[in-house]
């Protein structure tokens, strides 16, 4: 099966057709990547710094980097001359870092804020408490170069439709409430990042506006 045939497939099926499909290509040869730009990709996800630095200089300018998977602090600065969203902001420290790099070379970082949706415990983000605490820091309004576009969460791994659903709209409600609270200027609710291969259908229903997918698209991960 070809990537771009992949692709086809996977669009014919969106439940929102205006929902963006970010390309995960993470462990996959620059020669996948390049298959889905022909096919008309530009979004492509990875989640390794090393990685985003490495295939960054082999494709096309217009391609467009997420960075969606967990950051350390001291790899900000390596993505933040070029990345297009930071999904996976999972702390404070995290998003002051982002801010200070985005400083450095004078652009507007744009990120998620990752929230924790998921049962298990080693799924990373933001529970309730540390979210509201942060928000109503002063710290939090003297940020400058970054702008927080949304929210980004994933489900449960579990064969319980009942359990995703419901996690991804507990994750819609609360992007609901953050847009009719009084935020600062840099933060706007606008973009939902929920889905993957496995459960895009359900997080489309539930007001995903991007979907991270990538087996579907490419094959299965060999991670030797
Ligand atoms: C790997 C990954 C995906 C894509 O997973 P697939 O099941 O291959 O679609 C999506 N989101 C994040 C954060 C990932 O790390």
């Amino acid at each position: 099966m070809s990537i771009a045939k992949n692709l086809e497939d996977i669009k014919a099926t969106f439940f929102d057709s205006e929902c963006l499909l970010v390309a995960v290509s993470k462990t996959k040869p620059i020669e996948d990547l390049r298959e889905a730009y022909e096919a008309g990709v530009r979004d492509f996800g990875e989640n390794k710094v090393q990685e985003i630095q490495a295939k960054q200089p082999d494709m096309p300018d217009d391609t467009r980097w997420h960075m969606i998977g967990h950051l350390q602090r001291n790899k900000v600065k390596y993505i933040a001359p070029f990345v297009h969203l930071i999904h996976s902001v999972d702390s404070f420290k995290l998003l002051k870092e982002i801010d200070k790099q985005g400083k450095k070379v004078d652009r507007q970082i744009s990120v998620l804020l990752q929230i924790h949706i998921a049962e298990e415990e080693s799924k990373f983000g933001f529970d309730q408490a540390e979210l509201n605490e942060m928000l109503a820091s002063a710290d939090f309004r003297e940020l400058s170069h970054v702008n927080v576009i949304g929210l980004m969460g994933m489900a449960t791994f579990t064969e319980n439709e009942g359990q995703i659903r419901k996690e991804f709209k507990g994750l819609k409600q609360l992007f609901e409430k953050l847009k009719s609270e009084n935020l600062p200027e840099f933060v706007k609710m606008k973009e939902l990042s929920m889905g993957m291969s496995s459960d895009y259908l359900i997080a489309q229903q539930e007001g995903s506006t991007m979907v991270r997918i990538g087996s579907s698209i490419f094959g299965a991960r060999n991670y030797n």
